[in-house]
């Protein structure tokens, strides 16, 4: 699958490190592929290109073939782990002396 682009300036790829020609999102041609793929994978249409104007018959099936082609693995966007927040345990409750 190709990803139609414009390279809008030259940087190091957000994805893989290497300066290189970029686009908009920081993303070389290659990484910019992997993101969209990435991005069907998670059903992202909003921020695909890909599925731009399609229905969500023609999406599933964009998604069968990357799928089908790429796996289902993300290829670009860690999957993001629900990270265990450590709270802090000062909340309490502070019962106010009556000063009466
Ligand atoms: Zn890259």
């Amino acid at each position: 699958m190709t990803v139609p682009q414009s390279v809008i300036y030259e940087g190091e790829c957000q994805g893989c490190d290497i300066f290189q020609p970029l686009n908009d999102l920081g993303l070389c041609e290659e990484c910019a592929g992997k993101l969209e793929r990435d991005l069907i994978r998670k059903r992202d249409w909003n921020y695909t290109i890909s599925g731009y104007g399609l229905g969500s018959a023609e999406r599933e099936e964009i998604r069968k073939k990357v799928i089908k082609e790429y796996g289902e693995k993300l290829e670009l966007i860690a999957s993001n782990k629900p990270k265990k927040k450590k709270r802090k345990a000062t909340k309490r409750k502070k019962k106010k002396a009556k000063t009466a």
